[in-house]
């Protein structure tokens, strides 16, 4: 199984995914925690996307399919169902996607579309925190940590994401509009498309999206 992961920034994606991941046996892939990790080890992708995400424009598609094949390959050999969180976010990576499932006789399971509106959607980005070692995410309202603003995992402070910015937030917000909301119609028209409404709390989007992956599961 296949799943990608559709939204603007601060949505919930991440969230949902760790959700998922935490109830099944499955691998999640979300390529804003590869890039932060790849900008922490100082590696060369890493030093080539800083930039990008630092100005809230999207990374070149050829380094993120790269990052995206290494870590399917590296992972393949589990069998393990895919969640895929931030990727797709073009046409072009969508279409790669499908070549790189293609050559393993597998396709696309269900595209969930994370819909809400702005205004909460910007709360949600402004509040967010995140462990810098695990990449957990928490929220100052939302998601309070078990102490304050440490991460319970690994009992250290919280950092705020220096693209949760005002201004990188709305270029980030832009970005997805002109570049990856196309793909909605994308997956629309393969029936692949689940919409779902996100502005509720955790628990009751989590529940939705258990009950779609409850009906798609073999
Ligand atoms: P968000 O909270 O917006 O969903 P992410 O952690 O997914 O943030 O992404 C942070 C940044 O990493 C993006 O603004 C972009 O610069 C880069 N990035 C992540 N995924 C991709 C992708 N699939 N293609 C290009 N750039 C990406
Ligand atoms: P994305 O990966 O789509 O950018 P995140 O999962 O990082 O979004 O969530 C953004 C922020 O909103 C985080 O601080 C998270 O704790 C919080 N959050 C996520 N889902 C919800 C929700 N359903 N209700 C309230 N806050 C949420
Ligand atoms: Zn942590």
């Amino acid at each position: 199984m296949f799943i990608v992961f559709i939204g603007p920034p601060g949505v919930g994606k991440g969230t949902q995914a760790n959700m998922l991941v935490e109830k099944y046996p499955m691998v999640k892939i979300s390529t804003g925690d590869l890039l932060r990790e790849s900008i922490r080890d100082k590696s060369v992708l890493g030093e080539r996307a800083k930039g990008f995400m630092e100005r809230g424009e999207l990374v070149p598609d050829a380094l993120v399919i790269d990052l995206v094949n290494e870590k399917v390959n590296s992972t393949a050999a589990s069998g393990k169902s895919y969640i895929f969180d931030g990727f797709p976010r073009t046409i072009e990576q969508a279409k790669e996607l499908d070549n790189l499932l293609e050559s393993r006789s597998s396709k696309i399971s269900v595209a969930v579309d994370f819909s809400m509106d702005e205004e909460e959607r910007i709360e949600r980005l402004s509040g967010r925190r995140m462990c810098p070692s695990c990449q957990r995410t928490y929220h100052i309202k939302f998601a309070k940590p078990k102490n304050d603003l440490t991460c319970d995992a690994c009992n250290i402070p919280l950092v705020q994401r220096s693209d949760d910015d005002e201004s990188v937030i709305r270029q980030r917000s832009s970005v997805y509009w002109d570049l990856t909301r196309p793909l909605l119609d994308f997956y629309r028209k393969r029936n692949l498309l689940q919409t779902i409404d996100a502005s509720r709390n955790i628990d009751l989007v989590f529940s939705d999206l258990d009950r779609f992956i409850q009906k798609i599961k073999p």
